[in-house]
């Protein structure tokens, strides 16, 4: 029988996440909360609903449909009691001006196998395939290792991004149905890493070495993110760890957006972030590259 899984988001025609052009699907669930996480949405594993104040029209039609009288229109908008919500979607159908949104659908992997299918053509030509992104696709194993297994029969490159926290078995055994890992590593030390990502690295770190270990084709993914990630000190740590793998994978580095922010407010979410950070400049990158060659890496950015 099919698994059953929760996706957050497809998005078609990708260059950054592999080879070619590819389908990037983004699962729902994270065991991480990074402070500067581009996609807090992600990190519940469920489905949830998102509103919009500034395009709420303040009709009460979402009040006055919903079957658990769970919506009331207060002076500040549409308020929603989470307790007795089940996620129905009938205010998101109702709702006449986008102000209410669903994040997150529930469906097949059989179901996901035919949106990703219509772009065979584009990853023929390409050389592309499919990313199973998220969250953390790791969260969903069995929904994920079913997706993978359709996508190799039928010929579909198949790339994971990870962070690389997840039980050492499960990797292994999502490791035989993958072409590509991309790999994120984010601060070496742990008591940092516990501050800013909720957990501690050690984990991943050795699940690193042993996918680097495995012969698998793994890219090391750097968000630099200015005053957390970005001291040279971390990237010191890196260039040492990474190179001493097995297979020194290939590093990019991946720029923080600011602009992603603005989501912690539509989600009702605590930002951790401070306001005022600007997006690292190409110099900068090109710094960082320069100090992680030093130990013998190749790096993109
Ligand atoms: S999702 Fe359903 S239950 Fe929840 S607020 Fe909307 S209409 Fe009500
Ligand atoms: S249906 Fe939409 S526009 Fe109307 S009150 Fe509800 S959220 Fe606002
Ligand atoms: S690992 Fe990725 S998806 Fe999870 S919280 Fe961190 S940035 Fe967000």
């Amino acid at each position: 029988m099919t698994k059953t899984g929760v996706i957050f988001d497809i998005k078609r025609f990708a260059v950054h996440d592999g080879p070619g052009i590819r389908t990037t699907v983004f699962l729902k669930g994270c065991p991480l909360s990074c402070w500067w996480c581009h996609n807090p949405e992600s990190q519940s594993a469920k489905p949830d609903i998102l509103y919009r104040r500034h395009l709420c029209v303040r009709c009460g039609t979402c009040v006055e449909t919903c079957p658990e009288n769970a919506r009331s229109l207060t002076e500040n908008g549409v308020e929603r009691d989470a307790t007795c919500c089940t996620i129905c979607g009938t205010c998101v159908d109702v709702c006449p001006s986008g102000a209410t949104e669903k994040v997150g659908r529930e469906l097949t992997a059989r179901d996901l196998m035919e949106e990703i299918e219509r772009d065979t053509p584009f990853y023929d030509q390409s050389g592309g395939g499919v990313t199973f992104s998220g969250g953390e696709p790791l969260t969903q194993p069995d929904f994920l290792r079913e997706l993978l297994e359709r996508c190799g029969d039928r010929d579909i490159h198949r790339a994971v991004d990870t962070c690389g926290f997840a039980d050492p078995s499960t990797l292994r055994s999502i490791a035989e149905k993958t072409d590509l890992f991309l790999f994120d590593l984010k601060l070496m030390d742990p008591e940092r890493h516990l501050e800013y990502t909720g957990v501690r690295n050690e984990l991943i770190l050795s699940n690193l070495t042993m996918l680097a270990g495995s012969g698998k084709t793994v890219h090391v993914r750097i968000p630099v993110i200015p005053t957390i990630t970005d001291a040279d000190e971390n990237f010191d740590a890196i260039g040492r760890f990474v190179s001493r793998l097995p297979k020194p994978p290939h590093v990019r580095l991946l720029r923080h957006h600011p602009t992603a922010m603005e989501k912690y407010a539509r989600f009702k979410m605590e930002r951790r972030l401070p306001d005022g950070m600007d997006t690292p400049s190409r110099k900068e990158l090109g710094r960082i590259a320069s100090r992680l060659t030093e130990y013998g890496l190749e790096v993109s950015y």
